[in-house]
């Protein structure tokens, strides 16, 4: 693993700065809760803690080159335990996470820390999470347990409570803007990547690389030719399900931003001296529609990585939202 990179991405120094300065006091935590939204590299933050309190060297670590860190990045150290959701599972899985806390038990190998790192926490069932709560509860010698997860996750409060919290930010767009300019490339629209993504650079990436103007110029055909009839709710659910569907429903989200800012719009526009004039019984039902859309759509995101049927929700979703995705 490449566990430097945290440190090539701004927007986490101050994380950085916080853990490192927790360890020079003595008080590296027990267990250590990240949580992000997509493409802030929470993964890689994760990686870097995991490095920090394995690496030999006291000072400046993770120093990348001490035994340790040269197993790490070989992927081959014994303290370090990895456990995140199987291919082809949608869930972790309780056995995983029991072998996980054995392993913690266990004396270190090289005679330090023993690390272990859950990724994408939220995809925990309940019996999942639960099995660590001893684990948290009366935490080993030189053991820490990092746990990365959505902020929307659903851990039990009995776990993320006992775990120090850290939320990642994205950073101001301008600076965001900059820093893809000169780590990925100057020539993209890097501003409307990022409004898709929240801000979010290394999703901006992501999007970028999935060819951002042509999801653009089919989705709003899609939604017209839903708005016409041209096309039943089934097939562009199956057509959305099949390439790129979270861009699509952050696509989407943004787009009813929009069209609310649009609605309000048409009220603000009365002329100066004018009291302000609520928006007509018209305008009024068609923001309420898209508001509940833009709530169906945050909801089928958040749980469209828990395991649900991805085709039958998005229906559900695009035949409740017909009013409001008519133009
Ligand atoms: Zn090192």
């Amino acid at each position: 693993m490449d566990f430097l990179k945290a440190q090539k991405m701004f927007w986490l120094d101050d994380a950085i700065g916080r853990i490192r300065q927790a360890a020079a006091q003595g008080r590296l935590p027990h267990s250590l809760l990240l949580l992000s939204a997509p493409g802030l590299g929470v993964e890689s933050l994760a990686q870097w803690t995991l490095a920090f309190a394995l690496c030999d060297r006291k000072l400046e670590r993770p120093c990348g080159v001490c035994a340790s860190c040269l197993l790490l990045k070989a992927d081959n150290h014994p303290d370090a335990l990895i456990v995140r959701v199987e291919e082809e599972a949608k869930q972790i899985k309780v056995e995983q996470v029991r072998a996980l806390i054995e392993a913690l038990t266990l004396k270190s190998y090289r005679g330090g820390y023993k690390v272990g790192l859950i990724e994408g926490a939220e995809l925990l069932n309940a019996n999942g999470a639960n099995a660590f709560l001893k684990t948290l509860e009366e935490p080993t010698q030189d053991t820490l347990l990092i746990l990365t997860a959505n902020p929307n996750h659903r851990l039990p409060a009995t776990v993320s409570s006992r775990c120090l919290r850290l939320k990642l930010r994205a950073p101001a767009l301008g600076e965001a803007r900059a820093w893809l300019n000169e780590h990925v490339g100057a020539d993209r629209d890097w501003d409307a990547a990022l409004a898709l993504a929240g801000g979010a650079p290394l999703l901006a990436c992501d999007i970028d690389a999935a060819g951002l103007a042509a999801i653009d110029a089919n989705m709003r055909a899609g939604i017209k030719q839903l708005s016409a009839g041209e096309v039943d709710v089934t097939l562009l659910a199956e057509q959305w399900v099949r390439s790129h569907l979270q861009l699509r429903i952050l696509w989407l989200e943004n787009w009813i931003t929009t069209r609310v800012r649009i609605s309000l719009g048409v009220a603000e526009s009365a002329p100066n001296g004018t009291p302000v004039r609520l928006p007509d019984t018209r305008v009024r039902a068609k923001i309420c529609q898209l508001y509940d859309l833009l709530d169906s759509a945050r909801q089928f995101r958040r749980l469209s990585q828990t395991g649900m049927n991805q085709q039958l929700a998005l229906e559900t979703l695009l035949q409740a939202g017909l009013g409001a995705l008519s133009v």
